[in-house]
């Protein structure tokens, strides 16, 4: 080898279904944060979509034992039999649907789930309708398995929830998911029995249309909201329903990994082909630990639940007090998605007009040091995310900086 030889270049060329696919909105807008924290300066990031308690301690036992019990292979390509159980148990005893061992499927994330239903099941112009305010990686999944994302604004006026007139008129014969999201990430918008009714109504009518649901965030709700599922409302359906969750959020188990799935057998062996040729399984260590999250204690998820009601009051009410913002309530998960169209016209101390959200975020940033997104990260403007899982004192400063910041536009 000639150690003077030098790399030649090399032209990267993407591939076509991941060339209109960005780096998402809020991994940039946190990369920017935390470098401007490197300088030194005293950023507060309430851009991060997870739970700022730990996993707690029963379930990390759990994991320990795994290991130590030599559970450290390769497990059964869709989910352990012990982890299925746990969660056909915990699907009839909290949401009162049963699926057998042989619908539900367990994967590397809740993420993961969506990515074997997705390249499972579409080809090149299928559509999936997706109402915004969305979580980014729908549309980014359903492009990356070289489908059609179908986007459909759900105002604030209409509680960020799909309305059945807007799905009626949505659907095409090209059409295979509807995806929806209760509790949501970004608005916290849950929909209730009567909100889903119309919309199920509205499914019933169209056979070749699936209905994906995203229930991460059932157990973060407040105000006795009560959390339901499509697949329980109508049976009928069920056939043509996945219902979609996992540990992440309930938990607080991000990093470990474990997202499941419960939904017609076809459609749960189609996502196990997908999952056999890019993970294998999912981590052996985590499904342990993830028994031991469903079958375990749940009192703390109250408490929990408690800790974030407190947060939520603190942030609506901080942001509802600046002129020229508007919070809706949420219903549940841990974001507040509030519009800011009055503060768009307006001029920052610098002297640089804001046109848009992404505007607005960036004067917050630069000038407040406090990182939100942008309501067009999610589809929806002009409006930003806040997550509000972080400490309340952190919450209580980074309300009186957004403030001073509001008040200094001209
Ligand atoms: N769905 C929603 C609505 C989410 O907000 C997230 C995480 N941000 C996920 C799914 C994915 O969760 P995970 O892959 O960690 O299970």
């Amino acid at each position: 080898m000639n150690i003077n030889s030098k790399p030649e270049e090399a032209v990267f060329r993407p591939a076509k279904r991941i060339s209109s696919i960005g780096v998402s909105e809020i991994l940039k807008i946190g990369a920017k944060a935390q470098a401007l924290k490197r300088e030194g300066r005293p950023v507060i990031i309430l851009g991060a979509g997870e739970p700022d308690f730990d996993t707690p301690d029963h379930i990390k036992e759990a994991a320990w034992k795994a290991m130590q019990a030599g559970q450290t292979k390769y497990t059964a390509l869709d989910g352990t039999p012990e982890l299925k159980a746990a969660i056909r148990d915990k699907f009839s005893r909290e949401n009162a649907v049963d699926y057998a061992l042989d619908e539900i499927t367990v994967a590397t994330g809740a993420k993961q789930i969506l990515f074997n239903a997705m390249m499972a099941t579409l080809d090149p112009g299928d559509e999936v309708i997706i109402p915004t305010p969305y979580w980014t990686s729908y549309s980014d999944i359903v492009q990356i398995a070289e489908a059609k994302p179908v986007l459909i604004a759900c105002n604030a006026e209409a509680g960020f929830r799909l309305q059945a007139a807007q799905l009626e008129a949505a659907i095409t014969p090209k059409t295979r998911w509807v995806i929806l999201n209760s509790p949501s990430n970004p608005s916290g918008a849950g929909y209730r029995a009567e909100d889903y009714r119309p919309l199920l109504d509205v499914l019933l009518k169209h056979p070749q249309v699936w209905l994906l649901v995203d229930d991460m965030y059932e157990h973060i709700v407040y105000d006795g909201f009560e959390f339901v599922t499509p697949a329980a409302l109508e049976p009928r359906l069920k056939n043509r329903i996945l219902t979609v969750n996992g540990v992440s959020k309930a938990y607080a188990m991000t990093g470990w990994r474990i997202g499941y799935a419960g939904g017609p057998r076809d459609l749960i062996k189609a996502m196990a082909v997908v999952q056999s040729q890019a993970t294998s399984c999912p981590s052996s260590i985590s499904q342990a630990a993830s028994v031991a999250a469903l079958n375990g204690p749940q009192d703390f998820l109250n408490e929990r639940k408690a800790s974030f009601q407190r947060r939520r009051d603190l942030v609506v009410a901080g942001l509802n007090a600046i002129d020229g913002l508007d919070c809706r309530v949420p219903e549940g998960a841990f974001y507040t998605f509030s519009g800011c169209a009055g503060m768009l016209g307006k001029t920052t101390p610098a002297g640089k007009r804001l046109e848009t959200d992404t505007d607005f975020c960036a004067y917050l940033l630069e000038d407040a040091n406090v990182a939100v997104v942008p309501g067009s990260a999610f589809g929806l403007s002009p409006f930003f995310r806040i997550s509000y899982a972080s400490a309340e004192s952190e919450l209580r400063e980074a309300l009186a900086r957004i403030t001073d910041a509001c008040a200094r536009l001209a």
